[in-house]
């Protein structure tokens, strides 16, 4: 541990310098007291401005076939064996995922996530989000698209790319050596080898990981050199949201203080690469997710894949009343709505019932289902 919080920002100083993070310099950070976090997060809150100044990158997700899939993933609440309540429905039409993700563009995102459920594609699936890719990008030809479909086959990666898809997400979700007690269908390597294939077809590697599975804190370090080493250029940082009816069903390990420490030790193993919060941001994170903004530089708008984030309107004032600024908002590439006509489109879909059904929820924080978007006939929280 830093006896001395001038230690870490002396740490900062060389890594500005060109020095790396090492493992130890990363475990003393997810292990710095609580009452040295704000200190913590003002040191390496440096390097985010150095290599992100300002910017907040905001991606939207798009659930193109949601539930009924065969892996066995743990903490996935569209699992194999998985009885979370949730939306379940077969691919989307390219009309529907278009449009979906054009809420998302409209709403302030740059990125757009097309996401499948399953082990991983067909060729025939590969198709299928192609002509989605190219009708979205005949629509808003400045947009950045990435899939995750889930493992690749070969060549697979290299159509996506011809198709115009810009990154590939695929996580490897923790350390190598605790993966095989959150899954079974599928190994550590599968992963690693899927990234590796996106990487090679010339795809922007996006993988991150999932705190809160019952790791170490050397196993998120892990994790986390594991990243930097495989070269991801955006690194999604989720926290657990234990669906009852999954087997994590009931895990809360994480407070909001220990998030940030995990979001600053990101930070400084990764000082330039695109760190996300990702899921479970609201959740776990609550009142410290300004806080967190200084450390990551990304973040999702709106819904999840399987469950409802806060309104769209609050991720985007969450950004603005801190001091941060969308990328890409300015350069016309974003079609974003004035705020008159985003309160009048809130007000239609209801997101004050949202923001109530979050206050209802307590202290138990269980995820809400998401009912509304891609898969139903209610407007998405864009
Ligand atoms: S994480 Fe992906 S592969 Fe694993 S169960 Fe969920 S949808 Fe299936």
């Amino acid at each position: 541990m830093f006896k001395d919080m001038s230690l870490i920002d002396h740490r900062v100083t060389e890594i500005l310098a060109g020095g790396s993070a090492t493992p130890e310099d990363a475990l003393a950070v997810l292990r710095a007291p609580d009452d040295e976090v704000l200190a913590l997060t003002a040191s390496i809150s440096r390097l985010r401005r150095e290599h992100f100044g300002n910017t907040v990158k905001v991606n939207y997700l798009v659930n193109l076939k949601s539930g009924l899939c065969p892996e066995d993933c743990h903490y996935c609440s569209q699992a194999l064996g998985s009885d979370a309540d949730i939306l379940k429905y077969k691919w989307l039409k390219t009309e529907e995922a278009v449009s979906q993700a054009s809420a998302g563009l409209a709403g302030g995102a740059t990125r757009v996530c097309l996401v499948s459920s399953g082990r991983g594609p067909t060729n025939r699936d590969v198709d299928r989000v192609s002509n989605m890719v190219t009708a979205l990008k005949d629509e808003h030809p400045d947009v950045e698209v990435c899939a995750c479909l889930g493992l690749l086959k070969d060549g697979q990666a290299e159509k996506l790319r011809e198709a115009g898809v810009d990154a590939y997400n695929h996580n490897i979700n923790t350390a190598e050596s605790h993966h095989d007690s959150i899954v079974t269908t599928h190994s550590y390597a599968d992963r690693v080898n899927t990234v590796e294939q996106a990487k090679s077809a010339g795809l922007s590697p996006c993988s991150g990981l999932i705190a809160g599975l019952g790791e170490s804190d050397e196993q998120l370090v892990e994790a986390l050199f594991a990243l930097r080493d495989i070269g991801s250029d955006s690194i999604p940082v989720n926290f657990l949201m234990p669906f009852d009816g999954t087997p994590f069903e009931g895990t809360w390990e994480l407070t909001p203080m220990r998030c940030v420490k995990i979001l600053a030790m990101a930070r400084i193993v990764c000082p330039d690469r695109e760190i996300r919060i990702a899921g479970g941001r609201e959740m776990h994170l609550r009142s410290l997710q300004a806080q967190a903004l200084h450390l990551a530089n990304s973040i999702f708008l709106g819904d999840y894949l399987t469950s409802e984030g806060q309104a769209a309107e609050e991720d985007l004032a969450l950004i603005r009343d801190n001091g941060f600024v969308v990328l890409g908002a300015d350069s016309g590439s974003s079609d974003v709505l004035s705020s008159s006509a985003r309160h009048e489109r809130d007000v239609s879909k209801g997101s004050g019932e949202v923001r109530a059904a979050y206050r209802d929820q307590g202290v138990s924080h269980d995820p809400v289902a998401r009912r509304r978007g891609a898969g139903t006939e209610l407007q998405p929280n864009a």
